[in-house]
C-alpha cells in the first residue's frame, strides 16, 4: 500500500518534472496584435506560446501597452510586430525594459512583419507626421488580405524553424494545414465576393483599403481626410456629396470610432453603418484568422444585398 501510494507519488512528480521541460522547450512568442499571434498560433502549434499587446478590439494606433509585457518580452524568443511606424509610441520603452539581446534590433528574434507582406500606401515622398498621419512610412493594416495572411504564415514557419530546427517538420506541416483551410474558405465565400466586387462604399479609415483590394469592392471616400486626423464639417459634407452621386450603401467602421459622427452620414447619404472588427477577437466568436476573413467579408456581402 505504501510502496504504491510512493512509486505513484513518483510518477505524478516525474509526469510533471516532464511537462514542465517539454513547456520550457516551446518558443516563446510575443505579438503586438491579435492578428499576429494568431497564426503564429496556428503555425507553431503545440510548439509555441503566444501572447498578444493589444485586444481586437482597441485602436492598434493608440494602444497603451501594459507593464506586465515587459516581463512577457523578457522571456520571449520571438518578438513580432506590424512595423510601418503602428508600435513607435510603446515599443522602444518595452524593449529597452525587458533586457532581452534575443528580440533586441537587429537580433534572429526581432521581426518587423512588414518586411513580409505586400504592401500599400507607401509615401512617394518625404515623409511628413505634422499634419497628424498615422501611417507615415506606408498603411500597416496589411494583415486584412489573405494573400499577405498566408505570406505572415510563411515568414513564421521560416522564422520558428530557423529557431527551433528539430520541430521545422511540424511547423512545415501547420503552415500547410493554415493555407490548405484558408484555400477552402475563399472558395466557400466566392458568392460573397461576387457580391460585393464593384460596389461602392465608405469608409472611417484606410485599414479597409487592403480588404477593398482583395474583395474589389470600390472605396468612394473616408470618414477621415487623412489617416489618424478626425472628420471635420467640411469634409464630411464633401464625403456626402460623393456617397450620394455614386451610390455607396454602406459606411465601414471600426467599434472604436464615433458611431455618432457616422450615423449623422449615413442619415444625410442614405447609406447604413457597418460596424466591422479589424482584428481577431475584435468580436465574439472571431478567434482565428480565417474566422475573421470568413466573418468581415460575409457581413459586407449582407450589407450590400
Ligand atoms: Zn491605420
Amino acid at each position: 500500500m505504501t510502496r504504491a501510494f510512493f512509486s505513484s507519488t513518483f510518477a505524478l512528480i516525474f509526469a510533471a518534472g516532464l511537462a514542465a521541460t517539454s513547456a520550457e522547450a516551446q518558443l516563446k512568442v510575443v505579438t503586438s496584435t491579435p492578428d499576429l499571434s494568431a497564426i503564429a498560433a496556428e503555425v507553431g502549434g503545440n510548439k509555441v506560446t503566444t501572447r498578444h499587446v493589444s485586444e481586437g478590439y482597441q485602436d492598434p494606433h493608440f494602444v497603451e501597452a501594459k507593464p506586465s509585457f515587459v516581463l512577457q518580452l523578457r522571456n520571449a524568443d520571438v518578438w513580432a510586430f506590424v512595423g510601418l511606424g503602428l508600435e513607435v509610441g510603446w515599443m522602444p520603452l518595452l524593449l529597452d525594459g525587458a533586457r532581452n539581446p534575443r528580440i533586441r534590433p537587429g537580433a534572429t528574434g526581432y521581426v518587423d512583419v512588414s518586411r513580409s507582406v505586400r504592401l500599400l500606401d507607401i509615401p512617394a515622398g518625404d515623409v511628413d507626421r505634422s499634419q497628424g498621419d498615422v501611417h507615415p512610412l506606408g498603411n500597416p493594416h496589411y494583415w486584412l488580405h489573405p494573400e499577405n495572411g498566408r505570406r505572415i504564415a510563411r515568414m513564421f514557419q521560416q522564422k520558428f524553424s530557423e529557431l527551433d530546427p528539430k520541430n521545422a517538420a511540424s511547423y512545415a506541416a501547420n503552415e500547410r494545414a493554415f493555407e490548405t483551410r484558408l484555400d477552402a474558405a475563399e472558395r466557400g465565400w466566392r458568392p460573397s465576393l461576387s457580391m460585393i466586387a464593384g460596389k461602392p462604399v465608405a469608409a472611417w479609415h484606410t485599414s479597409w483599403r487592403y480588404f477593398a483590394d482583395y474583395t474589389k469592392m470600390n472605396i468612394v471616400g473616408f470618414m477621415e481626410p487623412k489617416p489618424g486626423v478626425p472628420p471635420s464639417p467640411a469634409h464630411l459634407a464633401g464625403l456626402i456629396q460623393t456617397m450620394k452621386r455614386t451610390g455607396a450603401k454602406i459606411i465601414i467602421m471600426e467599434p472604436f470610432y464615433s458611431r455618432k459622427t457616422a450615423d449623422f452620414v449615413a442619415s444625410k447619404s442614405g447609406a447604413k453603418v457597418l460596424v466591422l472588427p479589424p482584428s481577431v477577437g475584435g468580436v465574439r466568436g472571431v478567434n482565428d484568422y480565417v474566422a475573421l476573413m470568413k466573418s468581415d467579408i460575409e457581413k459586407v456581402a449582407a450589407a450590400l444585398r
